[in-house]
């Protein structure tokens, strides 16, 4: 780091906020994907005020900024690939109000999803996305990549409960976006468009979020499938059969194999296992829309079906599902978590799709999702030393792409484009969309300082 720069960050922040030591270079340099790239150093802010000096400094100096979370994109998002300075927001951590008469809270952009659910809990309340990270991703980078998860077919995404944003632009000043009221279309959703924005915009500081009354009932089934399409259509059934699950997950045979090969969980290794939830206020209301959701099970051929009769037994169900993606990690040195979503009536054909790429490319894939909504992962593992393995993968990873814009899907449901995605947002995006996107990029930050080379902006 130019020792100029680093004097004028340490004026910024103190000497306690900043580092360029080797060891936490190479922690920065990475986040939960396969890419990797050092940056320069790293400062912790606390104030907005820090910040918009940080990155006045950077426009003036011209070196990149990447804000960073809890660092568990799964698409580089968070990898300062042209260097320069990460700015660490995970002391920025307070809930700064939770106001349950107006269905709001306030917090600071590095309160992990985790922590808000906790001080929710107690009043009732709950902040639905829930992405499988929450229990160590934060609320900002939640916002930054328009987080999801499983209670997504009936609760939606961040992007359904963010009604406001402090942001700090990269010109330094500090925008202030949305309302606190449950409606307003007051100008141009501003909000809106920093969500999922990937860091590319500006510093988020503080946000404001709708939060949602936790309804105090919920009820579990599973049910086994020998044929992946009748999985598929049984998920496409539910979902236009007139009740909502509050949960609609897939695992596919790859998955259950390997959760039998490192864990005694002991599954059927059939060709997908559906866990579905129906939550309500009322024993009845639950009632009936698990058993639709069971006859939609038998009626598509579901092998077996289980039915949870108490906490622990949906837990145990659940188990299989939530083991998933540390089991993947151990069936090769390498994994690359894809995120493709298509409408929810193509979910058959994109099942039997991905199980025969990876058959023709000679692969493992197992595949688990937020089948309700439409949102699987295909998770390809692989040995990253191999070249001729590494060629296969992406000649698998293109083909997933093809097959998923050619079903009307898209290429990212929850994860963000980053630098996993960035050279295919073609496929998706055509020139006007991405002259478009490109424009609005040198609008807000003309000296391209905001976590550069990221969604294909800068080309
Ligand atoms: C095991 C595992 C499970 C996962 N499950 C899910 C899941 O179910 N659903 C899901 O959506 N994702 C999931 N993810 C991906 C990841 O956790 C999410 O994308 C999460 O929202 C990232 O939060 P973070 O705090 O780690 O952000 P980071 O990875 O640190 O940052 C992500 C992006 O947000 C930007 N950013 C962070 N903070 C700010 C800010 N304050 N202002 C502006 N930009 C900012 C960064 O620059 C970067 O572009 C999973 C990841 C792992 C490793």
């Amino acid at each position: 780091m130019d020792e100029i720069i680093k004097r004028a960050l340490i004026d910024i922040v103190g000497e306690e906020n900043y580092t360029d030591s080797l060891i936490d270079m190479v922690s920065y340099s990475k986040d939960a994907s396969e890419f990797k790239h050092r940056p320069d150093a790293a400062v912790w802010a606390t104030t907005k005020e820090q910040i918009s000096a940080i990155i006045k400094l950077a426009n003036r100096e011209k070196f990149p900024v990447t804000a960073r979370g809890a660092g568990t994109s799964l698409a580089g998002l968070t990898v300062p690939i042209q260097g320069g300075v990460i700015l660490d927001l995970g002391r920025m951590n307070k809930i700064i109000k939770i106001t349950i008469e107006n269905r709001l809270v306030v917090v600071q952009p590095g309160v992990v999803y985790a922590r808000l659910e906790e001080a929710l809990a107690p009043h009732g309340f709950f902040f639905p996305p829930d992405p499988a990270s929450g229990t160590v991703s934060t609320l900002g980078g939640n916002v930054a990549c328009n987080a999801g998860g499983i209670k997504g077919a009936k609760y939606g995404t961040t992007k359904d409960y963010v009604l406001a944003l402090e942001v700090v632009l990269p010109d330094g000043r500090v925008l202030h976006t949305g309302s606190n009221c449950m409606k307003s279309v007051s100008g141009y959703d501003l909000t809106k468009l920093f969500v999922g924005s990937e860091g590319t915009l500006g510093v988020i500081t503080e946000i404001t979020l709708k939060i949602n009354p936790k309804p105090p009932l919920t009820l579990t089934t599973m049910a086994t499938f020998d044929d992946l399409e009748d999985a598929g259509r049984a998920v496409s059934e539910i979902m236009y059969s007139g009740i909502v699950p509050s949960a609609l997950e897939i695992v596919d045979q790859q998955t259950l194999i390997a959760l039998n090969q490192n864990t005694d969980l002991n599954l059927p290794e059939v060709e997908a296992i559906l866990i579905a939830e129906t939550d309500g206020y009322t024993e009845e209301e639950t009632e009936f829309q698990l058993a639709k959701i069971i006859d939609i099970f038998k009626k598509n051929n579901a092998s077996a079906i289980k039915r949870a009769s108490s906490a622990e037994e949906a837990e145990a169900l659940w188990t299989a599902r939530k083991s998933a993606y540390g089991v993947m990690s151990r069936i090769n040195n390498n994994l690359f978590v894809e995120d493709l979503s298509v409408p929810i009536s193509k979910m058959p054909h994109v099942l039997r799709a991905v199980s025969n790429i990876a058959k023709k490319y000679q692969l493992k894939i197992p595949t688990v999702g937020h089948a309700g909504d439409g949102n699987l992962h295909p998770t390809i593992s692989f040995d990253g030393t191999n070249p001729e393995e590494m060629r296969r993968v992406e000649e698998a990873s293109e083909a997933i792409y093809d097959k998923v814009i050619e079903l009307g899907g898209t290429l990212t449901g929850e994860h963000g484009i980053g630098l996993a995605k960035a050279r295919f947002m073609h496929l998706e995006h055509d020139e006007v969309s991405m002259d478009i996107m490109r424009g609005i990029k040198k609008l807000f930050d003309p000296n391209n300082i905001l976590n550069p080379g990221k969604m294909a902006l800068d080309e």
